[in-house]
């Protein structure tokens, strides 16, 4: 049996606070990332890990896409 990981980053806009998440393609520094709720252009300052960011994460509630 073959075993893979995958890269599950979570968004959180900048404007309306909605959540969502994006599979596997990597996030880039000074990206622009279009909310799905409210149309805002986000741009991606930086990427927190698990080391970070255990508390303060967006995904303390339920997404919301
Ligand atoms: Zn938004």
């Amino acid at each position: 049996m073959k075993v893979s990981l995958e890269f599950l980053y979570h968004f959180c806009c900048d404007r309306c606070k909605s959540w969502w998440s994006r599979a596997d393609i990597e996030p880039q520094i000074d990206e622009k990332v279009y909310c799905p709720n409210c149309g805002h252009v986000n741009i991606i300052e930086g990427i927190q890990t698990f080391r970070n960011a255990a508390k303060y994460t967006c995904t303390q509630r339920i997404p919301d896409y």
